[in-house]
């Protein structure tokens, strides 16, 4: 299948169209590494997970120009948070491996001792907007785990994934513990699901497709983790520091072009600050440098592809047949040279619509935000509430009582109170409603990744 850059639709790889023959294949690979993967030290696996990370560190300029190139996304976004992240994602997960410790339950008469085993394969699938990023946060805990890996990458982002191939080739990881296949979703993804010898499925991307995947996999009861979509809303109060508040709000709104699940793509503003807030907002966002991925100074890239810049579009024409008014963007920017067939797309703000519009609860990702104004906490909160997703959100005050009491009262799995997408690796990652099941990260991921069994030992 062919591979393009969404910045310019110029041709930059061929990938495998891989099916179920090759998900065979990589299941049987994993099958005969798992019994010794499983039964080395947690020292040992942990030290190859560092491994894995000075390879990838070494080699970050070179992710960063990849991820840049596979996914339209600025250069500076790719080097800080994509080629970072996959680093830190392996450290990270080898130095929480290590600290684990087997929790011990004592009776009067008894002793109870809880140990993680290993689940088996590991079939892990990943959208495309975080491709390596989101790739390492589950190989890494997978691995530290013990179990073996058989993963795939969204066939619109395969280089990364590939570059991971080959990394853990030249620091001579034993052959079959990661087996990575390339190909469509239905085929390839549809293939792993499906297989009774994978015993764990976690999965990120659509909600749609998550709904296809448990299906799939609940009635042989895999272990199953679901990160899926979301439709976040960003809560400003009249007491918010504005300058702080515009241009985090703004970032939340637009980072990797509105592509990213935790987005908040929903702006709820305090209504006797909201004509001044949304004009501050216009402003910093009529600033952002849109452009050239591989410009140092962009800020705002391309979407992933000519496709899913028409579903953002037709989401944009709908604003405006459900009586939305676009007050910033709307077009696409006019671009030079190969630029010009990009799927570019200016940042968009609309106001004016009912905040139970479609618009205003089902996940666009791309970099389209809606404002509503709000009078109360309690109507702040409701709006919040009133979408089929509970992935995260953010509040933004100077009276963190008050920006406590409604992120707590917001049905999500995040909050974040005066920033926003500030990320520390240990905390519960994942979310509420239809925007998943189950939560990653830190001592979460670990769990999710093993069995727990207690002993009891009777004195
Ligand atoms: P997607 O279409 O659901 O695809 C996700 C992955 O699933 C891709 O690798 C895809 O392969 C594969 N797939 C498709 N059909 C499948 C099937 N029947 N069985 C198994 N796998 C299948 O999502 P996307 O468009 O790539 O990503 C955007 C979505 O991901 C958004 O909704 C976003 O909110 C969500 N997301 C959530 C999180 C989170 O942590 N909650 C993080 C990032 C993104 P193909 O690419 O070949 O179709």
């Amino acid at each position: 299948m062919d591979d393009f850059n969404p910045a310019t639709t110029q041709k930059i790889a061929s990938i495998p169209r891989s099916g179920k023959s090759e998900v065979e294949a990589a299941v049987k690979a994993a099958e005969l590494a798992f019994p010794a993967w499983a039964v080395e030290t947690v020292e040992n696996r942990a030290a190859w997970l560092n491994k894995i990370a000075d390879a990838l560190e070494s080699r970050s300029e070179e992710i960063a120009a990849l991820e840049s190139m596979d996914t339209g996304k600025p250069i500076t976004l790719a080097r800080n948070v994509d080629a970072a992240r996959s680093v830190a994602n392996f450290r990270f997960f080898a130095e929480q491996v290590v600290k684990m410790q087997d929790k011990k339950f004592p009776m009067d008469d008894a002793e109870n001792n809880v140990i993680q085993k290993p689940v088996g394969i590991a079939g892990l699938i990943t959208p495309w907007n975080l491709p390596l990023y989101l790739l390492s946060w589950k190989i890494a805990p997978a691995l530290a785990m013990g179990n073996t890996v058989v993963a795939k990458p969204s066939e619109l982002t395969p280089l990364t994934a590939d570059l991971l191939a080959k990394v853990l080739v030249e620091v001579g990881l034993p052959a079959g513990v990661v087996n990575i296949v390339h190909g469509l979703g239905s085929e390839v993804g549809q293939a792993i699901v499906e297989h009774p010898e994978i015993k764990l499925i976690s999965f990120t991307g659509g909600t749609a497709t998550g709904k296809l995947v448990a299906a799939t996999a609940a009635p042989m009861f895999k272990k199953l983790s679901l990160e899926l979509g979301g439709k976040n809303a960003s809560i400003v109060f009249a007491d918010a520091d504005m300058q702080n508040t515009v241009a985090g709000v703004a970032r939340s709104a637009f980072l990797n072009q509105g592509q990213v699940c935790l987005c908040g793509s929903r702006i709820l503003v305090e209504r006797k600050i909201h004509d001044e807030f949304v004009q501050m907002l216009c402003e910093h966002v009529g600033e952002m440098v849109i452009g050239d991925p591989s410009n140092e100074e962009t800020q705002l890239g391309s979407l992933i592809s000519q496709e899913h810049r028409q579903k953002v579009e037709s989401y944009i024409a709908l604003a405006e047949q459900e009586g939305g008014v676009l007050i910033h963007g709307g077009e696409r920017p006019e671009l030079e040279g190969e630029l010009a067939a990009g799927a570019y797309l200016q940042p968009t703000i609309v106001t004016g619509l009912d905040s139970e519009s479609r618009c205003s609860t089902e996940e666009i990702f791309g970099p389209v935000v809606v404002v509503h104004p709000f009078d109360s906490e309690e109507e702040a909160v409701v709006m919040a509430n009133a979408t089929e997703y509970g992935l995260a959100g953010s509040v933004w005050s100077s009276d963190i009582a008050k920006a406590g009491r409604v992120a707590e009262a917001i049905d999500s799995g995040m909050v974040w109170i005066n920033c926003w997408l500030h990320r520390d690796l240990r905390v519960p990652f994942g979310g509420t409603k239809n925007s998943g099941v189950g939560r990653e990260g830190g001592e979460w991921s670990l769990a999710f990744f093993s069995e727990a069994q207690n002993i009891c030992i009777k004195r």
